[in-house]
């Protein structure tokens, strides 16, 4: 199911390459952290019959009986990447409207950039006609990287070359964007180069690694969650949002409405379904004219149509939440495959039901963790700060004349 970034010879290697490197680091000193996806939470709530918290819980208990010093929660650095997604869109927006320069032409469509296997699709086959489209937020897997090895290290009482730390990821390609020399930083010039993510774990891989070592993880004891980085409150409830991708488009349209046109929008966005259930858009009209539209394009049968409206265009969209699989990262290739018996369908049906089980859906701008993530260490959305700890670039892959021509 996964975007095709990645041959399946790679798969293989990358796999085996993942367990034996992550295991191997839980002795050699340094302190190991865990980062764990909401996507994945679902895959493994599904296989034992859990709840996604649970999954939480337990999953600290046993990687900590494994040595692990702490297992954090990617949908906490996912609200960090949706405030800082919601100031980039007014920026372009408003930025659309103005002088009408190359700049305010190339500001519209913004398109999410949280599935690697869109960047390595769009940089290797479309260049310059659609990278600078693209957001320049990263990812909730190198945002959370970032927090912990530029700000929560501190907390630990830790130097962030004294961490390493791993990510469980609903998909292969998440291994290739960790390894991007865009997500290495310094600390200093003296200094050798910080790495956000040194591996990647896929969630299969972790099933692999809880059979490997005999644990009945179903009756395994709970855990508290570690607070720091995790998008959980008080209560024992899961902060999140619309949306089994990330509720880019859902958050981006919520804030664009207030902030540019003063409407609060309560309860779910009517999304119409254009050719199939993977591509549906949503609009906000006001005074009779449409001011905000917004689409889901999950997929490469759909996400092909899009770009060539781009490169024409003919793209009259505001906002494109692209993921490379059918269905998002759900259904990523890095996924737990159905039981015997148990259609792709349905496995899917019952993911989305348990991802947003219990879920209370909220403003990322109103999370409390994210709120002080902001004053103790960002300032705010779009600060220069920010832009350094947060954002990244894309590059196009220079290639032949006749290689480009057979893309198209
Ligand atoms: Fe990976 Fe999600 Fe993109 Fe699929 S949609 S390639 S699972 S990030």
């Amino acid at each position: 199911a996964c975007s095709g970034c990645i041959t399946s010879a790679e798969t293989v290697m990358l796999e085996k390459q993942s367990l034996e490197e992550f295991l191997s680091n839980l002795s050699k000193g340094k302190a190991v952290i865990v980062s764990v996806s909401p996507q994945s939470r679902a895959s493994i709530a599904v296989h034992f019959g859990l709840s996604s918290l649970q999954v939480l819980t337990k999953l600290t208990t046993f990687f900590k009986s494994l040595g692990v010093k702490a297992v954090f929660d990617t949908s906490s650095s996912r609200d960090l990447t949706l405030t800082e997604s919601c100031n980039e869109f007014i920026t372009r927006y408003k930025q659309s409207n103005s002088i009408n320069d190359e700049k305010s032409k190339l500001a519209l469509p913004m398109i999410s950039s949280a599935c690697p296997g869109w960047i390595c699709y769009a940089e290797k086959t479309l260049g310059s006609y659609v990278l600078p489209y693209i957001s320049s937020v990263k990812s909730p897997q190198q945002i959370i990287g970032a927090a912990i090895k530029s700000h929560i290290c501190q907390k630990l009482c830790l130097r962030a070359e004294e961490i390493y730390h791993v990510t469980v990821m609903p998909c292969y390609d998440k291994k290739l964007e960790a390894a991007r020399d865009d997500f290495v930083f310094q600390v200093d010039s003296d200094s050798e180069g910080i790495t956000e993510v040194d591996s990647v774990l896929t969630t299969g891989e972790v099933l692999d690694l809880i059979q490997s070592k005999s644990v009945d993880f179903t009756t395994l004891e709970e855990s508290p969650v570690d607070k720091l980085l995790s998008n959980v409150d008080k209560e024992g409830r899961i902060y999140g949002v619309r949306g089994s991708s990330g509720g880019y488009a859902d958050t981006v349209f919520r804030h664009a409405a207030k902030m540019l046109f003063a409407k609060e929008i309560e309860g779910p966005l009517r999304f119409k379904t254009i050719r199939n259930s993977d591509f549906q858009e949503v609009t906000l009209e006001v005074d009779g004219k449409t001011v905000l539209k917004f689409a889901l394009c999950y997929g490469f049968r759909n996400l092909r149509n899009i770009v060539t409206k781009i490169k024409t265009g003919k793209c009259d969209y505001h906002f494109l939440e692209i993921m490379a699989c059918p269905s998002g990262c759900l259904n990523g290739g890095g996924q737990i495959k159905p039981k015997p018996g148990q259609s792709a369908k349905d496995l899917i049906q019952l993911l989305e039901n348990t991802y947003s089980e219990n879920v209370l859906v909220t403003d990322p701008f109103e999370n409390p963790l994210i709120k002080s993530l902001y004053n103790e260490w960002l300032e705010q959305p779009g600060s220069e700060k920010a832009k350094r700890h947060l954002h990244t670039v894309y590059h196009p892959v220079v290639k032949s004349i006749t290689s480009q021509l057979q893309n198209w």
